[in-house]
């Protein structure tokens, strides 16, 4: 992607990230030429795109067909009371434009099949899935895996809360590598409740793995899953291999 130069006002807004040797001007300007689809404007979508925005990411999409409802207020941080029924992706890019009015924020309420995620997908540098369900999660890898756009996958549920990056390099594993494995009742919070403050955990560490991968910092994030549990305040890390089973990506090698 090609970098667009600071101006000086630009600089002193994002000197934060660039005292930081490893961010430099050349991180925050691969920052501001980038751009992200953030899919899905719940709790997980309202921890990490205010931090895309106010960290200078250049173009933003927010995707989800969702009105606000009364009990999303519990960890859905970018909502207030006045918006209920009111369209998620538009509340909160109207919030986020206030954040920072230099970036391009776009809305889009708009239920996502494999067509409008294709299009959309091959669109952007980098896809950030924030959903609520499996079955979207399944279409997003797979239109990432075909377009070849690097996935960041977030999830929380009950106490607990998961974290994966995706380059959808050649021999690099997929997120249906991963969710083969496990069903829907093990991804969904609406049966199961989930503590406010572990999608803002979770949805943050999105927001930093989406910066260090456009920003190229940190070289050992490739098909690294993280696992926290609030239950025990407990932190587990894998690596993910090609899976020879995968519905999505095994096919193709
Ligand atoms: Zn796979």
């Amino acid at each position: 992607m090609p970098n667009a130069e600071l101006t000086h006002h630009q600089s002193m807004r994002y000197s934060r990230h660039i005292m930081l040797p490893a961010m430099d001007f050349e991180g925050q300007e691969k920052l501001l030429a980038a751009k992200i689809l953030v899919v899905g404007m719940g709790g997980l979508g309202c921890a990490c795109a205010p931090y895309l925005a106010s960290g200078g990411v250049g173009q933003l999409t927010l995707a989800d067909d969702d009105v606000i409802e009364f009990h999303n207020l519990q960890r859905q941080i970018l909502f207030t009371e006045q918006d209920i029924g009111q369209a998620k992706a538009e509340v909160a890019a109207r919030h986020l434009r206030r954040l920072n009015s230099e970036i391009r924020i776009d809305s889009l309420v708009q239920r996502l099949d494999a067509e409008a995620l294709d299009t959309l997908v091959a669109n952007h540098d980098l896809v950030v899935d924030c959903c609520d369900n499996l079955a979207t999660r399944n279409l997003i890898n797979q239109a990432c895996h075909r377009a070849k756009t690097p996935l960041i996958s977030g999830a929380a549920i009950r106490m607990e809360g998961q974290l994966a990056y995706f380059s959808m390099q050649p021999e690099t594993p997929c997120y249906a590598c991963f969710s083969q494995f496990f069903g829907e009742q093990d991804l969904s919070c609406m049966e199961a409740g989930v503590l406010a403050p572990v999608v803002g955990v979770i949805g943050s560490l999105q927001a930093t793995m989406a910066m260090q991968v456009l920003a190229g910092i940190g070289s050992q994030l490739e098909g690294q899953v993280t696992l926290f549990d609030a239950t025990r305040g407990d932190w587990q890390q894998f690596k993910l291999t090609c899976s020879p089973t995968c519905p999505v990506c095994a096919g193709a090698r």
